[in-house]
């Protein structure tokens, strides 16, 4: 099972391929500057390439007792509305029971209403891409505040800027990627290059 997850550098292939990784001089909205962006939905819009990034994230919890062990009383759990489709596809893979996803309301991230504690089962929070974890530690809080726990968390994608654990569970991914980010355009090597600048929205 384990020849079964692809490469790191298949998936970056498949990243690159489908327009999720994207390379130039880019301009974030909190004034950092990146010569990569990754804009993880374009890898998600093709059904093909969803279910080969999911499956190939289901397999990594497969592989862990802790998880298979609780099959199929298992929940799995997006942070963000771009984790929706990992859940599902992860979901389908692994045959868990629920899923729940998470979303921004009045700038706090929160479930739907009427989800009752106690009613989640033990969870797996997945994402598409971890940036600096607060996705993953907000939903991580969450989950608690409803009487479950952490059993696996993983993304398609983390920087390796980010924590390596929630809840002293590991997060698993199909690529650690080391992002290169300039505070300003001071730093930046592409603005002293003049590169044209594009600015992304989040
Ligand atoms: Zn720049």
């Amino acid at each position: 099972m384990v020849d079964l997850i692809p490469s790191s550098d298949t998936v970056m292939q498949i990243l690159k391929r489908t327009g999720a990784f994207r390379e130039g001089h880019f301009v974030y909205p909190n004034g950092k500057h990146s010569p990569h962006y990754f804009q993880m939905p374009l890898a998600f819009r093709y059904y093909d390439t969803a279910r080969v990034l999911a499956v190939a994230l289901s397999r990594k919890f497969r592989i862990d007792r802790d998880v298979s062990s609780q099959l199929p009383k298992v929940s799995i759990i997006s942070p963000s509305s771009g984790g929706i489709p990992v859940a599902f596809g992860v979901r389908d893979a692994l045959s868990a029971e629920q899923i729940y996803w998470a979303e921004q309301e009045g700038g706090q991230r929160m479930f739907r209403q009427y989800i009752n504690k106690g009613e989640v089962n033990p969870c797996i929070i997945v994402d598409d891409i971890i940036r600096s974890g607060q996705a993953i530690e907000e939903t991580a809080g969450l989950v608690e505040s409803l009487g479950s726990n952490i059993i696996g968390c993983g993304a398609i994608v983390r920087f390796s800027s980010a924590p390596d654990t929630v809840n002293n569970v590991p997060i698993k991914s199909l690529v650690t990627f080391d992002a290169h980010m300039y505070d300003s355009g001071d730093s930046c090597a592409d603005c002293k290059k003049n590169a044209p600048v594009e600015n992304v929205r989040f």
